[in-house]
């Protein structure tokens, strides 16, 4: 993944942005043709395995326990549910699914285990399988990699310098951490920002900046408006001008000509014409289905008629990179050896006449 060495500093991505803005759209359509096809759009899926109930403080989020808002929590979907949604999210176009967690970190249990079959069964239906399920380590990117994974999402949200005003439960050098990780297992890079959060729009250059300061910037970058939710600290923000993402896609593909710019949360906000100005401006993904994780988003015919309207082609699984090979899982392996062996004493105690044992209580 290259950078664009013309915008490669504060001061030139600013004078970029700041241009008039149908020539930064001129400018970003022209690269984009270099670089990608423009008839080309990934749908991608979002699906929340595991909703609400976060112990961080993210300021925009709605499944943060310490918000009082409408999302319910659930516990960790199903492998076969989740094997059943990403069927359905194909066979409506999708060539991509994310599947996000409301966690702070990833942890080595049963749960994470079960993500890992998810991984292999999704990768296995030849779809790309991305995951974002908070901070995680070396090892267990490695154990996702080895599943399958083809991408880990990771978000860095703003710059550096308003991070502090939106999070204050993490550190933005363990983002930075997490991302290295997920690179050094040889997983791409998903992450990007959320625009209309009360930043200044040189946060939103921080943010770009923070990117283009990596060694390699990531494959792919969403570009979220916020979705503002009843009950989080951010409310009461007034939505974003439809300008000004069409803004932030033309800058980020401009700066990032190889990398995928995401058009992500916010798109129920913006007419046709304003999503078609972003697809010019260099968008090569959406994502579809009703839900983007807890907040709406535009269905699947509605997305299909727009293609149709705008003439562009759902874009392939595994485009922009190889599929990756699901290996087995040691430790998943283990743990069905164990369950199988305990299923076969159970029922060799069964057949033997023994009962397992009742436990009474007396109530009080
Ligand atoms: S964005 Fe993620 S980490 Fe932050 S509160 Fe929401 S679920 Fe938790």
């Amino acid at each position: 993944m290259k950078v664009n060495p013309t915008y490669n500093t504060k001061e030139t991505l600013l004078a970029l942005y700041n241009k008039p803005l149908l020539e930064l759209v001129f400018e970003a359509a022209t690269i984009h043709r270099q670089f990608h096809n423009p008839r080309e759009v990934q749908m991608s899926s979002l699906l929340s395995i595991k909703t609400g109930g976060c112990s961080e403080d993210c300021g925009y989020c709605p499944q943060a326990a310490r918000y009082s808002t409408d999302v319910e929590a659930h516990k960790l979907m199903t492998v076969d549910s989740v094997i059943e949604q990403a069927k359905n999210a194909k066979a409506n176009g999708s060539s991509r699914l994310c599947m996000g967690a409301a966690w702070r970190e990833v942890r080595d249990n049963k749960d994470f285990d079960n993500v890992i079959e998810m991984v292999q069964a999704v990768n296995n239906l030849e779809m790309e399988v991305c995951c974002t399920l908070g901070m995680m380590n070396e090892d267990q990117a490695k154990r996702l990699k080895n599943a399958g994974l083809f991408a880990y999402n990771h978000n860095l949200d703003t710059s550096k310098e308003f991070y502090g005003d939106v999070i204050s439960t993490r550190e933005y050098e363990e983002r930075l951490e997490t991302i290295d990780n997920a690179r050094k297992a040889g997983i791409t890079v998903c992450s990007g920002g959320i625009i209309g959060m009360g930043e200044a729009v040189e946060d939103r250059i921080g943010l770009l900046m923070s990117y283009m300061e990596m060694e390699t910037p990531p494959n792919s970058i969403p570009i979220n408006a916020l979705v503002a939710v009843e009950g989080t600290p951010l409310e009461d923000q007034k939505p974003i001008e439809q300008w000004e993402m069409i803004r932030m896609v033309a800058v980020t593909r401009i700066a990032f000509p190889e990398s995928v710019v995401r058009l992500s949360a916010g798109r129920t906000k913006m007419n046709m014409e304003a999503q078609a100005l972003c697809f010019m401006a260099g968008a090569g993904s959406i994502f579809a289905g009703d839900k983007l994780l807890t907040t709406p988003n535009p269905d699947f015919n509605e997305d299909k008629e727009m293609f149709e309207i705008l003439g562009l082609i759902p874009k392939a699984a595994f485009a922009e990179g190889e599929q990756p090979v699901s290996n087995p899982d040691p430790i998943v392996d283990a743990r069905k050896k164990k369950e199988a062996e305990r299923a076969e004493q159970l029922l060799a105690a069964k057949q033997a006449g023994f009962e397992p044992r009742k436990v009474t209580t007396v109530e009080n």
